[in-house]
């Protein structure tokens, strides 16, 4: 009568069809991840922009100061001329921030000492926390560029090095409303380093440091006070860094640092007035 129908027989599941689902599925699990992390950015650029008076207004802060930087020290590198001509007064900087975990507590910290610092921010960083940005630049400290990523790489192209400076310094001007010109290299590298060369021609001051305060994972909070305050002199500029990870004797540092550093008489203030009085000294 009729032949018998036969069933198809299935294709044998093979390697190639597995993985070409298991390529499909990373693909649209990171397309979902990276729409998600843009929408959570975009949804904190948008919330932020109601919240800096509340901080300002609630806050017993220092009156406010000039953080334009001296035309005169646009391209220059700015390490250690503070202590020929500034007696009295040192800078507080964190760098490789902003961070969620440490960077609330930091100004915190500085907030409930009434003391001002300059905050070198990674601009990956910045984009995912822009709200600490704005707090931080609420508050009166001052920001400054360190690039987009943090790379450890020494070379790249100039058009590379343009985008780490660019990006991050239109990320800071969006949240603050300020263009940075202030600029730290990743790792302090200067000579023949050409994110230092690009921040040199978009007239940022290139500031590096004078005193280390080692405030890595391995170092107590002991080591790191001594560490800053041990041989202190007027016009240094102290390293810290608020950012990613292990910063908690960092964070129980800090208060002693600026109790010990007041205790011998010097002042705390943001790296462009330190800059202002190197400009009007004689
Ligand atoms: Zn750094």
């Amino acid at each position: 009568m009729f032949a018998r129908f036969e069933r198809p027989e299935r294709p044998a599941e093979g390697a190639p069809c597995l993985w070409w689902k298991v390529s499909l599925s990373i693909v649209i699990i990171s397309a979902a991840v990276i729409l998600a992390d843009e929408a959570y950015v975009c949804h904190k650029k948008t919330t932020i922009q109601r919240a800096p008076d509340q901080y300002a207004q609630a806050l017993p802060l220092p009156p406010p100061v000039d953080r334009r930087v001296p035309p005169v020290f646009y391209g220059k590198v700015f390490r250690s001329q503070g202590r020929r001509h500034v007696d009295h007064e040192v800078c507080l900087t964190f760098d490789d921030g902003p961070s969620p975990t440490f960077t609330p507590a930091v100004l915190d910290i500085l907030r409930a000492k009434r003391v001002r610092a300059t905050f070198f921010v990674v601009g990956r960083q910045a984009r995912r926390h822009p709200d600490l940005i704005y707090r931080a630049y609420a508050e009166g400290h001052a920001i400054g560029n360190h690039s987009w990523n943090h790379t450890r790489r020494r070379w790249m192209n100039l058009r590379e090095a343009a985008a780490q400076v660019d990006k991050t310094a239109k990320l800071i001007e969006e949240i603050t409303g300020v263009r940075p010109t202030l600029f730290r290299p990743p790792f302090g590298r200067v000579r023949n380093y050409p994110m230092t060369n690009v921040a040199r021609f978009r007239y940022n001051a290139i500031v590096l440091w004078t005193v280390d305060s080692g405030d890595s994972a391995h170092a107590s909070a002991q080591e790191i006070v001594q560490n800053c305050v041990g041989h202190l002199r007027g016009g240094d500029i102290i390293l810290l860094h608020d950012g990613v990870t292990h910063r908690e004797a960092m964070l129980k540092a800090l208060p002693q640092i600026i109790d010990a550093a007041q205790a011998q008489g010097f002042r705390f203030v943001t790296v462009p007035e330190m800059l202002r009085e190197i400009e009007c000294s004689p």
